[in-house]
């Protein structure tokens, strides 16, 4: 059987991209949570000190408490979130952000690069209400963790969708069993050749990365990439005996992220 070996994207997807009509959320692991709208998803990741929110999808209040619901739905406690992370500076991940820092008071994280990117080529140039509009409170770079309670999110810098992209890799746990998580943070690659060829060396430093951390879990934050919609109605129905589709293995990794590979090819070969 032929399968696809990239997501089809089209102006439908961009669009779509700011469809608040329609929100799904999961709990894919005990301690990790995933809300999605159609093409764009955040993850809550939970510690025993509180929440941290992966990214936050649009700058619209739907989003927020689309955000918040699901939260609740899973038996969390939203008063807990302590923290707002961010793969990158394009307004469908920096998203909703203002409403966590008013609400929670939550701390933000961002590369130093992608803020001042964020602020100064914004993702939709013509329009003011999607410009930046919450401040960062740590700038973060390669190398460094946040740590809340028992749980660590290691940073590593792999630009070339936006300048300053970061990716990450944490733990997540299913009936006391850690599994390694990955998400690359910028999709797409860039539409120049210099910036392939850096997104490009991005990805064979995070892959490196995420064999030295034995990853094993495939995450995305465009549901397009990763079958995310059907990922997420499969864990909702998911029964006990049937396997998490999230669990990839380091092999199943490696091969997930060839299609990063197969989207930087066509790129470059539209370019010629
Ligand atoms: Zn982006």
């Amino acid at each position: 059987m032929k399968r696809l070996n990239k997501p089809i994207v089209t102006k439908e997807t961009i669009r779509n991209m700011e469809d608040m009509s329609w929100f799904i959320h999961a709990r894919i692991f005990d301690d990790l949570l995933i809300v999605a709208q159609k093409e764009t998803n955040c993850f809550v990741l939970k510690t025993t000190e509180g929440l941290i929110v992966i990214d936050a999808i649009w700058p619209s209040q739907k989003a927020f408490d689309a955000i918040i619901d699901g939260i609740k739905d899973v038996g969390w406690n939203p008063e807990t979130i302590k923290k707002l992370v961010l793969t990158h500076g394009h307004v469908d991940h920096t998203g909703c952000g203002k409403w966590f820092i008013e609400k929670y008071h939550v701390d933000t994280y961002l590369s130093e690069t992608d803020d001042k990117f964020w602020e100064q080529c914004p993702t939709k140039p013509d329009r003011p209400e999607t410009w930046k509009d919450y401040d960062i409170t740590v700038h973060i770079k390669d190398g460094d963790s946040i740590t809340l309670g028992d749980k660590t999110i290691y940073v590593y810098n792999t630009p070339g969708h936006t300048p300053g992209g970061l990716s990450y890799i944490f733990p997540v746990t299913e009936n006391n069993k850690v599994y390694m998580a990955a998400l690359w943070g910028g999709t797409t690659p860039p539409r120049t050749g210099r910036g392939v060829v850096q997104y490009l060396k991005s990805l064979d430093y995070f892959m490196e990365k995420a064999a030295d951390k034995k990853v094993d879990v495939a995450l995305s934050n465009h549901t397009s990439v990763d079958n995310g919609l059907e990922r997420i109605r499969y864990s909702k129905a998911r029964m006990s005996y049937m396997p998490n589709i999230y669990v990839v293995g380091q092999e199943g990794f490696r091969k997930y992220c060839q299609v990063f590979r197969t989207m930087s090819y066509d790129v470059l070969e539209e370019l010629l």
